[in-house]
């Protein structure tokens, strides 16, 4: 885990110096996840070796500057008496017997935390800024006391917001102006399975869903440019290649007016969206059954009366539109009333699914087939003229009969009505003609068909 970032107000100008500062804050940095718990105390010791070794390297480097830089006498010495104490002070800890416990080496931490801030913040950038050659931003710069108090607290700011960053179960990260994340947290790192610290912007697309990738390019373009938070949910790929939903709040920074960047926090809602998911798919499911239960017959599984009339109006307005003729076959078995007496209801059920499956023989595929009362059915024929509703109605007549029951040993036949559309016919219209046509199949003797010409619709 990196504990302390460098940032550019700890630089000093002098290459060589900035080169090897930042090899201090990587030492410190170690030194820190071993007090975090990430390393182990043992390896304190090689560490104290490596930082002793810089120390050599580093102090002599800087005390080459001293005979460059217009530094009074007075306050060279205290820069090199300032770097005996260190040397002094990281040899007596290298020392200690104790040095492998966690006590030992929190007081370690803190004592380079403290010469990082005090020593590089104070002496070292005096030493540069003595230098000749120097930058001239360097130049106006002077560090009063207060300043120095203010950077440090700053630093002491960035600390705890990395630690809280790294150790909170959300997910974090902050980009600059262009939307380039420059920094992710441990959260993002475990669940995309991507070394800490990694923020390649580039490569980030790739994580998030190609459904979700333009959605989301378009949030940060409009949080960016209204300045207004705002919040999203996406799907990324996660460490086992698995697909999870994030639900991220974005908030635009600025400084002032200026926008600088966003920073966001994501959950992981996976779960949350799956549950939601499943419940909508199950009420969906169960409606779509609710739907089909109330559309249909539970007897035969053929439409009802009210599923029957919808598809009716709908058939009427398509016939009148196409210019497409539209026949009904009105069914009714004969004499079933009897079935019922001599043989008993269960036997009457039984012939009425038989003459249900009968017509659905029949019927075309473009055929709507209904039972619209009690031993009553219509067979409804998109584009069929008289002829071939005709040939439909010869065809049931003839099956119907060989049918043979389990529980009836009689015969079973039926008489139809058959009628075609009318030109002012209403859907009422049209089926009471078809009603008026089985009627008089009824009348003819029954197991018959009889037709009602549209001619003959006001008359009978
Ligand atoms: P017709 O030839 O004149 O049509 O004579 P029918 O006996 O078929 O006509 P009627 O209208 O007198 O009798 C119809 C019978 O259908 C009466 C009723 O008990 C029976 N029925 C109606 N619905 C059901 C049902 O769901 N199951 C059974 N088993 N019988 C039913
Ligand atoms: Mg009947
Ligand atoms: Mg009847």
């Amino acid at each position: 885990m990196t504990l302390f970032y460098w940032n550019p107000q700890l630089e000093t100008g002098n290459a060589l110096v900035d080169a090897q500062h930042k090899h201090l804050f990587e030492l410190t940095n170690r030194l820190a996840d071993i007090v975090g718990g990430n390393g182990r105390l043992p390896e304190v010791a090689p560490l104290v070796d490596e930082l002793m070794t810089y120390a050599a390297e580093h102090f002599c480097a800087e005390e080459r500057l001293f005979c460059k830089a217009r530094l009074s006498t007075e306050a060279t010495d205290r820069h090199i008496c300032a770097h005996r104490r260190f040397v002094t002070r990281v040899s007596e800890i290298a020392a200690r017997d104790d040095l492998g416990q966690a006590e030992v080496v929190s007081e370690f931490l803190e004592f380079l935390v403290n010469w990082l801030v005090s020593h590089i913040m104070q002496m070292d950038r005096r030493l540069v800024r003595a230098l000749p050659l120097q930058r001239p931003s360097d130049l106006a710069e002077s560090f009063p006391s207060v300043e120095r108090v203010l950077v440090s607290a700053l630093i002491e700011t960035d600390r705890r917001f990395r630690l809280i960053a790294e150790q909170a179960p959300v997910l974090i990260w902050f980009s600059g102006p262009s939307g380039v994340r420059d920094f992710v947290n441990k959260g993002w790192s475990t669940l995309l399975g991507v070394p800490e610290g990694w923020a390649d912007a580039l490569a980030w697309a790739e994580f998030i869903h190609p459904e979700d990738q333009a959605r989301y390019s378009a949030c940060l373009a409009h949080l960016s440019a209204s300045r207004e938070p705002g919040e999203i949910e996406y799907r990324v790929r996660d460490s086992g290649g698995a697909w999870c939903w994030l639900l991220e709040r974005i908030i635009p920074r600025l400084d002032g007016d200026r926008f600088i960047g966003l920073i966001a926090a994501a959950t992981d809602i996976t779960v949350m969206k799956r549950l939601t998911e499943n419940l909508e798919r199950e009420v969906a499911d169960r409606t779509e059954q609710l739907e089909i239960l109330a559309r249909t017959d539970p007897l035969t599984g053929l439409l009802n009366r009210r599923a029957f009339e919808e598809r009716l109006q709908s058939e009427i307005a398509l016939a009148r539109s196409g210019g497409r003729p539209l026949a009904m076959l009105y069914v009714d078995a004969d004499r079933f009333k009897r079935i019922n007496d001599d043989y008993g209801h269960g036997a009457g059920d039984a012939v009425l699914a038989g003459i249900a499956a009968t017509l659905r023989t029949a019927a075309r595929p473009v055929d709507h087939l209904a039972r619209i009362g009690g031993e009553e059915f219509v067979l409804l024929m998109p584009g069929a003229d008289e002829t071939t509703a005709r040939k439909s109605a010869l065809e049931i007549l003839t099956a119907m009969p060989r049918v043979r029951f389990r529980t009836c040993p009689e015969s079973i036949t039926l008489s139809i009505g058959l009628t075609c559309l009318a030109p002012g016919d209403t859907g009422d219209r049209f089926m009471q003609r078809a009603d008026q046509a089985l009627l008089r199949a009824k009348r003819g003797g029954r197991n018959r068909i009889a037709v009602l010409p549209r001619a003959k619709a006001h008359k009978t």
